[in-house]
């Protein structure tokens, strides 16, 4: 799952106004910001498989990212930081660290048995990632239901709906981009990972552009 995890964001975001758009963003994907971190450092691991459907990533050393206890862990953590750090009211902040935790369950919907349920225990994933056709459309699916509800709920705030909008389509091109990019098979590099982690934090940055204030013109 790549994209449709922003859809956690954005009813996030529907939800709870006074979490920043940046934050939810960055939390929903904060165990594959660690990750692709990992990668980086070398301490998980993974490779490409293009022949793979779906997905040509086997991900088969993740324990401090992808494990259950681990995302809970990254999920206290963000909602602690969320609170001290951010200084976000603690509605928000909650909603912070579940945002983070929604990670898991849906990365279990699409991936191949390969999130260890604990670090070195069994690995699980219902590898939707195998049906290319219904897990593109779940994503997208979950973009637009979720989108509307962070619309309607902005329109009621008194504000744009188009920044929404458009950070939507954004999405939904970037997936089509990540779609079309290959992928050299064998063991993810350093580069890899620092591509992935830039998108994150531009997906972040961008983020952050639709909770601006313009000028009302309503
Ligand atoms: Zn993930």
């Amino acid at each position: 799952m790549f994209v449709g995890h922003y859809a956690v964001a954005m009813a996030a975001k529907a939800v709870e106004p006074k979490a920043p758009m940046w934050t939810l963003a960055a939390a929903t994907q904060l165990v594959d910001i660690a990750w692709s971190a990992f990668i980086i450092t070398g301490v998980e691991h993974a490779r490409a498989e293009p022949s793979l459907p779906g997905s040509p990533l086997v991900l088969y050393d993740m324990p401090w990212t992808h494990s259950l206890p681990l995302a809970f862990a990254w999920s206290v953590g963000a909602a602690l930081l969320a609170v001290f750090v951010l200084r976000l009211p603690a509605r928000a902040s909650l909603v912070v660290g579940a945002t983070v935790f929604s990670h898991w369950p849906l990365d279990w919907l699409v991936h191949r048995p390969d999130l260890p349920l604990w670090p070195g225990g069994p690995n699980v994933g219902l590898g939707l990632w195998n049906y290319p056709a219904p897990e593109q459309a779940l994503e997208v699916g979950l973009l637009a239901l979720c989108g509307a509800a962070w619309v309607a709920a902005r329109k009621q705030d008194g504000r744009l709906a188009w920044p929404a909008i458009a950070f939507l389509g954004f999405l939904v091109a970037l997936q089509i981009v990540a779609m079309l990019s290959p992928q050299p098979p064998g063991e993810l590099a350093a580069e890899s990972g620092v591509t992935i982690l830039a998108v994150y934090l531009i997906v972040a940055a961008i983020a952050a552009l639709t909770d601006f204030r313009g000028k009302r013109t309503a």
